[in-house]
């Protein structure tokens, strides 16, 4: 079925590599955001999959580039981590994240009475973010935990403490962060590590292509209203297939013609060589 804008009322856009190339807006792409946010034509979503920010961050970068945008407009993996927080009832949380962004989450759940210390008699669960600021001995403590609370240490009859087994989630699955130097470590990479070390993984990763980040868009739009913008095929396009609604492929990023031409899924519902050229539809 051909793409009607028309028919549009919300974009899902991607930051890197269809709004900005590294800290630089895209210039057709930006006006059309900001043109039709303040004509009211359009609400506009931003998605990243980026943890190593708190969302003031992103709102500052992005209200940087003019356009106009609050913070229930960012969607990160940090939200659905508060959500899953809150549902399993988790008091006592090692979150393994830059000081910023667990002080973003410190603030989030004061309300919840969670804390975010590792305290290996205590935590509930291991939360792993894009930690900027990883250290050998944040490396320790987790696979520590996993050892002393999920049987392992037992059964060879290493220190171990006896209840419930530690939960353990990551952010999102990317292996590696495009960096102006190439391709830099991930929360990918982390897993590996971890995984390499005691076998241990991850009970949900969350962020694209998990179509859990697209909840507070979903719950306000229709399907069909909704479009997923984005650069990257197995995160951008992943996401918009696993919540059923359309993508938009821009060739501003990561993403060639040949790379289309190989690609075995559905094709995009449009491929544009900027977000801008949106409006000829
Ligand atoms: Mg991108």
């Amino acid at each position: 079925m051909a793409y009607e804008l028309s028919k549009k009322k919300a974009f899902v856009c991607d930051l890197d590599g269809t709004l900005f190339m590294g800290p630089n807006p895209i210039p057709p792409a930006v006006d059309f955001v900001i043109r039709t946010t303040k004509s009211g034509r359009f609400r506009f979503f931003f998605l990243t999959n980026n943890t190593s920010k708190n969302p003031s961050e992103y709102l500052k970068k992005i209200s940087g580039a003019a356009i106009p945008v609050d913070e229930s407009q960012i969607l990160t993996p940090l939200i659905t981590l508060e959500s899953y927080i809150r549902q399993k009832g988790y008091k006592s949380v090692y979150l393994v994240s830059t000081v910023a962004v667990k002080q973003h989450m410190a603030e989030r759940l004061a309300d919840a009475g969670v804390t975010l210390e590792y305290d290996p008699e205590q935590n509930e669960l291991i939360a792993l973010t894009y930690d900027k600021e990883l250290t050998y001995e944040k490396l320790r403590r987790i696979t520590a935990l996993w050892n002393m609370r999920n049987g392992a240490n037992a059964a060879v009859g290493l220190r171990s403490i006896a209840g419930a087994p530690v939960d353990f989630v990551a952010t999102h699955p990317d292996n590696c962060c495009p960096s102006e130097e190439g391709p830099i470590p991930d929360v990918g990479g982390m897993l590996k590590l971890l995984e390499t070390t005691n076998g241990m993984k991850p009970s949900h990763v969350f962020g694209k292509p998990s179509p859990t980040l697209l909840e507070p868009v979903l719950a306000n739009f229709k399907k069909e209203e909704i479009t997923v913008v984005g650069d990257r095929l197995y995160t951008d396009k992943a996401i918009a297939d696993n919540a059923g609604v359309d993508f938009i492929c821009v060739l501003s990023g990561e993403t060639t013609l040949a790379d289309l031409e190989k690609y075995q899924g559905t094709p995009p519902a449009l491929t544009l060589n900027h977000f801008g050229e949106v409006e000829r539809y």
